[in-house]
């Protein structure tokens, strides 16, 4: 490495050395106390498993839809601990991880998939308001950034792909000027502003908040409780737990990336670690230092993009770029602490923005994402119709959990909405192979998709094949 280059990735760890190894949106002394695990034994109409935002919103719209229901949620460990209170806080209304991936897999009904996405993050803004969820949610929307020429090209030639299909409500293309105008980085070519599809929000706020929320209609919310064993009780289920069990009617899966109650449905994930960090509170010069105004999200659009945003207090979240399959794909602490990742990601910020130099980091953190084939949620029944699933969000589920949720409860009614006849809702993804063919598959793709990264973009042949598959690997 170059003298220059080594001083100045001195420069970075340095900017890391009081980091905690700890989500920041975690580390907060507003955090709730546990609710009691369950001893003894439970019934209920719908039984919920997992208290992230799938788990969440389902048992919040299970007593909206009929307050008469008898709801309980039981969590493993504590609400909002695992990705929905560690995440980058992009809550955005697509429900097919972005319109791209989604108009290439789902085109007869990208239209429907997007209005129903739009009135999904109207209803989440909604419930905010109705239930006073103090999440600092801001609808500010979000902007694709180019950071190479050919980036900006393909960013000008997809706005026309989408304005020629009447996709492209709310979206505005920048120039180098314009965009960095919104937030000035010397690194920004141009830029697609999403200004009404995206909304910045406090990931574990929005947990807490939905869990007090659910206390409030009466669901009984057990923490501490994992459910051990699901199995056939009668007309209904049951699931054991280490202190008592529950039985219950019907039941709700929302357990992302934990090894699910239903077996067959775990080929359909692996677990990609993403890592973020967050910054100290900028002072108003260093803000005004990097024009930061609108406060909306970014995104850069690379394959390995990093995505940036404000926090209240003026923090910048810096995260993405390193998605890291660990061999087995297994979901294990230690994963979510990648010093080598932190010292990358330090680096690709202070590249971005020259002005900070001198600030420091206060947290790095990682966390399992739950990767499926097609990028986006898949969902389905089992038990006959006794117990649904969702899963699969991949790096997108922040807003998107809620719409899963209104499926899963669609499906264990037995209603036919709009929702259930979706081909994106009827049709699963392609389970991933087992090891090492999984390990495999996935090392090569990151390996060419970082290759394209460094050759404008330039997709081999191991990657067209996978495309032309509907196969791929994302965070
Ligand atoms: C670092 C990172 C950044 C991300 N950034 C974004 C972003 O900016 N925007 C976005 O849209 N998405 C983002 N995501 C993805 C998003 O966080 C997830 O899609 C979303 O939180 C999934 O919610 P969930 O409820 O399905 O899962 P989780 O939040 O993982 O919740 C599942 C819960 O189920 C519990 N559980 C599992 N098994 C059992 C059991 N047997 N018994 C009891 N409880 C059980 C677990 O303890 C856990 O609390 C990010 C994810 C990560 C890790």
């Amino acid at each position: 490495m170059a003298p220059s280059a080594m001083s100045r990735s001195n420069d970075w760890t340095t900017s890391l050395s009081d980091a905690q190894p700890v989500p920041y949106w975690l580390d907060d002394p507003g955090r709730p106390r546990a609710e009691p695990a369950l001893t003894g034994p439970e019934t209920c109409d719908l039984l919920v498993v997992g208290g992230g935002y799938s788990g969440l919103w389902t048992a919040l719209i299970a007593k909206e839809r009929d307050p008469q229901r008898d709801v309980v949620l039981l969590e493993g460990r504590e609400v909002g601990w695992a990705a929905s209170g560690r995440n980058g806080g992009f809550c955005a209304a697509s429900l097919t991880h972005g319109l791209s991936n989604g108009l290439t897999r789902w085109p007869g009904e990208i239209h429907k998939l997007e209005e129903l996405g739009a009135r999904n993050l109207d209803a989440i803004e909604a419930a905010v308001a109705r239930h006073s969820l103090d999440c600092d949610f801001e609808r500010t929307g979000e902007i694709d950034v180019a950071t190479e020429e050919y980036q900006a090209r393909e960013l000008s030639d997809w706005y026309e792909e989408i304005r020629s299909q009447g996709l492209a409500d709310g979206v505005e293309y920048l120039d180098a000027e314009a965009v960095r105008e919104q937030v000035d980085s010397p690194t920004f070519r141009a830029g697609l502003y999403d200004r009404r599809g995206v909304a910045m929000v406090n990931p574990a706020k929005l947990a807490w908040g939905l869990k007090r929320a659910c206390l409030d209609l009466g669901v009984r919310v057990y923490e501490h409780t994992p459910a051990l064993t699901l199995r056939p009780y009668g007309a209904g289920m049951a699931v054991r737990t280490p202190y008592g069990g529950v039985r219950a009617r019907t039941v709700a899966l929302g357990t992302n990336i934990f090894p699910n109650l239903v077996r067959r449905v775990r080929s359909y994930t692996v677990p990609v670690y993403d890592y973020a960090l967050m910054t100290e509170p900028l002072t108003d010069a260093q803000l005004a230092s990097i024009g930061w105004k609108n406060r909306q999200g970014l995104g850069d659009s690379a394959n390995q993009f990093h995505y940036f945003r404000l926090s209240a207090d003026n923090r910048i979240l810096w995260g993405g770029y390193d998605a890291i399959y660990p061999y087995g794909g297994r979901v294990r602490a230690e994963y979510d602490d990648r010093p080598e990742t932190y010292a990358k990601l330090a680096g690709h910020f202070f590249t971005c923005f020259p002005q900070l130099e001198g600030v420091r980091f206060t947290h790095a953190w990682g966390g399992a994402i739950d990767t499926c084939s097609r990028f986006s949620a898949f969902f389905g029944t089992a038990h006959r119709g006794k117990v649904a699933y969702a899963a699969g969000y991949t790096g997108l589920g922040v807003g998107a959990t809620r719409f899963g949720a209104e499926v899963m409860l669609d499906l264990l009614a037995g209603e036919r909405t709009e929702r259930t006849e979706l081909e994106m809702v009827r049709r699963k993804p392609l389970p991933f192979p087992p090891e090492p063919f999984a390990w495999t598959g996935i090392a090569l793709t990151k390996w060419s998709l970082a290759r394209a990264d460094a050759h404008d973009g330039r997709r081999n042949l191991w990657l067209r094949t996978m495309d032309k598959l509907g196969l791929g690997f994302d965070s």
